[in-house]
């Protein structure tokens, strides 16, 4: 049932542990290059200050994620101690706590998660990796090691969840989403569920097994995950199935294109969002759209970011109040374009 979940687990050691391989070439097998730590004769290895940092800024996306790490991500190529503290004192790392430092440019969010005994977690992890999800109205962190309490300003997630133990001080996505099950209301985990997929963090068949332990709730959500563009997309379509209206997501209309959602046969909704419609470009091309669509007698209601999040009831009963009017079927008077001799 695992077979294929991109969750990090750790694993118990075997003791037959793989040799790390340098990161500058130096010692491994076939290299030319001389070696960039330096190596006392005691034949301890130690990493050179100038060296660790440039690894850690090369590489930041894998071993710092928000500017921060932890230093066990450094020590399998070299004794990182002395530079670290020469790193310190120069002032281009700072210490956050035990085991912990950021790079000068860190992420604040990331800081202050890890500076509170945690790593960043849940909605905020999520947030970082731009997975749509609403407001998280605070830090949302879990303890970097064992049942650590943290510091009271950072909203503590994901315990009793079965999370992997924290490797860096950003939740991969996969792990964020199982801890946002707790976090986020029905609606809304769809929504970073299909924004996760989307932006291609995970696969939609990985979701049951992803949210395996979350509550029953959030296992039956996940079957709920479809292809939508945006958060809003996903809270319109949620909503109208609520309703029992019948909502196909990214249609495709010969001579249009793919629009948002289509309800019934020829009510089509698009969810702007400042993400995909914030240029002067796009909503030309919109409102070129439009006018074709209106033109194949289709009916169109174009919804902001605001009036999905704050003026939903007026929006909800807009178009219950149209479909009650017949708008999304073909009628007599304007038939299916395709049906059109
Ligand atoms: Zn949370």
């Amino acid at each position: 049932m695992w077979q294929g979940v991109r969750i990090p687990q750790t694993r118990p050691s075997t003791g037959r542990r793989k040799p790390p391989v340098c990161p500058h070439g130096a010692g491994n097998v076939g290299s030319s290059r001389p070696p960039i730590e330096t190596v006392p004769a005691c034949g301890h290895r130690e990493w050179e200050p100038d060296s660790l940092f440039d690894h850690l800024q090369k590489r930041r996306a894998a071993l710092a994620p928000g500017g921060v790490f932890k230093v066990a991500v450094v020590r399998p190529w070299g004794d990182p101690r002395q530079a670290l503290e020469a790193l310190t004192r120069d002032g281009r790392l700072v210490r956050l706590r035990r085991g912990w430092y950021r790079l000068p440019d860190a992420d604040p969010v990331v800081v202050r998660a890890v500076a509170s005994g945690g790593v960043l977690a849940c909605v905020s992890a999520l947030a970082f990796a731009g997975v749509w999800v609403p407001d998280a109205g605070g830090i949302h962190a879990r303890p970097a090691r064992g049942d650590v309490p943290l510091d009271f300003d950072v909203l503590r997630c994901g315990v009793n969840r079965r999370l992997p133990a924290p490797r860096s001080a950003v939740d991969p996505v996969p792990v964020a989403l199982r801890a946002a099950a707790g976090c986020l209301a029905g609606e809304a985990l769809i929504a970073a569920m299909d924004s996760a997929v989307d932006g291609g963090f995970v696969r939609r068949a990985d979701l049951p097994t992803i949210l395996a332990y979350a509550p029953g709730r959030a296992a039956r959500l996940a079957a709920q995950s479809r292809w939508a563009q945006s958060g809003t997309e996903t809270l319109i379509r949620v909503r109208l199935a609520r309703r029992h209206l019948r909502v196909a997501t990214q249609v495709v209309i010969p001579g249009v294109g793919r629009v948002d959602m289509m309800v019934g046969e020829r009510l089509v909704l698009e969810a702007d969002s400042l993400a995909h419609h914030a240029d002067e470009g796009s909503y030309r091309r919109d409102r070129g759209r439009d006018l074709r669509l209106a033109q194949l007698g289709f009916r169109v209601v174009r919804l902001t970011w605001e009036q999905v999040m704050f003026e939903w009831d007026l929006v909800e009963e807009t178009i219950l109040s149209l479909v009650g009017d017949g708008e999304h079927r073909w009628r007599r008077d304007t038939p299916n374009p395709a049906n059109r001799a």
